[in-house]
């Protein structure tokens, strides 16, 4: 995959100078090639950064001292800062990521077996406001740059030391299920995405980095044009009815649409075997009834999918609550019978409340915004959960 969108060179601290954390492969030669140099120095700074670990450009011996100085006059290698991080007992760990102008966002690690999936934010807040996400709740603030999106999984192999052993393998999955809806904030999002794929960076394959989306229909659209990562998409509902209320999005791009997207976008792939995960948020006496399961059954007849059940997780300001574990099974055997791969997310480091969310919202309660959950699921089938 090639990466062709826009280049929008992220400014640091210092007046002008260009963060290169955050830019691709095509990104990176270009602005060596615009500097006069070869492109193979931007393959070797990547491998600096991205397999390496290394923010120092004094540090990066194989270019030469005059590239090195004159780098060191107008770029910089920055990622964002640990405002916090804690490990649970079940090996989970959260980071509260402070980004530029001092907003948090966060990042959860969960291993599992012999993985170990990356859950990361790409917007502070978001404008979406479904309403049972506590994310939407807290209104949107802004965009993260491709540098502070692909900091997160530097910052999380960083914090296990992990860059020298082993090209930074401790991180073997990335969902794109933090705060934020990815698709909102595109260029960079996908220059984010292009770093995890690209073997020059992090050589993530494209099954193991999924994009998770409330259904931004035009961006999607434009998503298969440039990307292969996997698709996990945010449905909620069987019906436009209900789906409006939950979802407010649907108004605009309604479940039909939504489906023939993602139709499409796996029809544009390469690999004709692959599908979209449907996430379905389970909300006790809103749709979690067995005639619900019924009609998600029919609805999802002719789409190449499996569904990833989600029991919603309780947040301070919300009144929806989570089924029992009988009306999950219920719903799941419905689903089960009909044909379909159906998984439920269990929870995940509950002793640091790994809900992710309630990390921020206890490093910025003074601003009152509350706790809210993030999940992560896994493309190739895998169980498991924060919550
Ligand atoms: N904005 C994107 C990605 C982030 S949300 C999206 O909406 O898809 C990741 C998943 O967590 C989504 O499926 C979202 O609907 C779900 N989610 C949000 N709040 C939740 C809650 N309180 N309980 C359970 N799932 C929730
Ligand atoms: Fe935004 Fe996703 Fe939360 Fe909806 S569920 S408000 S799109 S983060």
């Amino acid at each position: 995959m090639t990466a062709t969108h826009g280049i929008s060179f992220q400014a640091g601290p210092q007046q002008g100078k260009v963060n290169l954390m955050g830019l691709s492969r095509v990104q990176m030669e270009q602005y060596f090639l615009d500097m006069g140099e070869k492109k193979f120095r931007a393959h070797q700074v990547l491998k600096w950064i991205h397999h390496g670990g290394v923010t120092r450009i004094e540090d990066m011996s194989n270019l030469g001292r005059s590239l090195r100085d004159k780098l060191l006059g107008v770029a910089e290698v920055r990622p964002p800062e640990i405002a916090s991080q804690q490990d649970s007992s079940d090996g989970t760990r959260k980071w509260a990521v402070r980004v530029d102008g001092g907003g948090l966002v966060e990042t959860v690690l969960i291993p599992a077996g012999n993985r170990a999936t990356l859950c990361v934010s790409s917007q502070v807040g978001c404008s979406l406001d479904c309403s049972f996400c506590s994310t939407g709740k807290q209104g949107f603030q802004r965009d993260l740059s491709a540098a502070e999106i692909i900091g997160q999984l530097w910052l999380a192999i960083k914090s296990y030391d992990a860059f020298q052993s082993g090209n930074g393998r401790i991180v073997t999955n990335v969902v794109m299920m933090g705060m934020g809806e990815p698709l909102l904030n595109f260029d960079n999002v996908v220059a984010a995405m292009d770093l995890m794929l690209e073997d020059l960076a992090y050589g993530l394959s494209k099954r193991r980095v999924t994009l998770s989306t409330s259904g931004v229909v035009p961006a999607l659209n434009r998503l298969a044009e440039v990307s292969e990562v996997s698709l996990a998409v945010s449905l909620h509902a069987p019906n436009d009815e209900l789906r409006n209320q939950l979802v407010p999005i649907n108004r605009k791009y309604p479940i039909a649409m939504l489906l023939e997207s993602c139709r499409n976008y796996m029809a544009a792939q390469m690999d004709k075997n692959r599908v979209v995960t449907i996430e379905y948020t389970l909300i006790a006496g809103v749709n979690d009834n067995v005639e619900q399961a019924r009609e998600l059954a029919e609805l999802l007849r002719n789409v190449p999918c499996k569904i990833n059940l989600i029991p919603f997780n309780t947040f301070a300001q919300s009144e929806y609550q989570r089924p029992s574990g009988n009306a999950v099974s219920r719903f799941w055997q419905v689903l089960v019978d009909a044909g379909y791969i159906v998984t439920v997310r269990t929870t995940r480091g509950d002793d640091i409340d790994a809900a992710c969310g309630q990390l921020v919202g206890q490093v910025v309660d003074r601003t009152g915004r509350s706790g809210r959950y993030r999940a992560a699921s896994d493309s190739d089938a895998q169980i498991i959960t924060v919550g």
